[in-house]
């Protein structure tokens, strides 16, 4: 397998696949794009919250 660089679930640290339904949205409070939210899906489903890497938010 190549080293795809897979996005990494910012809720449970896991790699996300390319086919889970995930999400992706900058942090609401700095909206640093470097640091951008990622979800899995069963992070999702289950509102598990997540935390900035750059600025510490937390949130759903
Ligand atoms: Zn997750
Ligand atoms: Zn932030």
């Amino acid at each position: 397998m190549s080293s795809l660089s897979l996005p990494v679930c910012s809720c449970c640290h896991r790699h996300i696949m390319p086919n889970d339904k995930c999400v992706k949205f900058s942090c609401p409070e700095c909206g640093t794009e470097s640091a951008t939210v990622w979800r899995c899906q069963s992070c999702r489903e289950s509102a598990t919250p997540y935390k900035c890497a750059a600025c510490g938010f937390e949130g759903p």
